[in-house]
């Protein structure tokens, strides 16, 4: 399953950012999910408890997910729209010359850690 890597790399990059695993606890994590990143959020959550309850520090972590719409901007007409569908064209003057503003990213965006004395 894909999410299981995602879960992971969310993981490795928590721990990673934590002074000491012994001292602290995770109380949140907070990451962004692009709407095109093809992160299914229930997946996603089912994954990260699964290798959360194998990692003491964790345990208790919530993970918050927030996800980002899909935007693009049109390069002819500098329009900006929110698009629902992965159809990348302006809509106000049906140009594929487009660029993504947002909605492919994955980042975990916020840790917060508690002392556990
Ligand atoms: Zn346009």
């Amino acid at each position: 399953m894909h999410e299981m890597s995602v879960a992971q790399n969310i993981i490795d990059i928590v721990l990673q950012h934590l002074p000491d695993q012994n001292a602290h606890t995770v109380k949140s994590v907070n990451v962004k999910i692009g709407k095109m990143a093809g992160i299914v959020p229930d997946s996603l959550e089912f994954s990260f408890r699964v290798i959360a309850a194998d990692t003491p520090c964790m345990i208790d972590a919530e993970l918050k997910m927030q996800l980002v719409p899909l935007i693009i901007r049109c390069n002819g007409c500098t329009k900006e729209t929110n698009i629902d569908d992965p159809v990348f064209m302006c809509p106000g003057c049906n140009s594929a010359d487009v660029t993504v503003l947002s909605g492919t990213e994955l980042q975990v965006s916020e840790i917060e850690i508690e002392d556990t004395t």
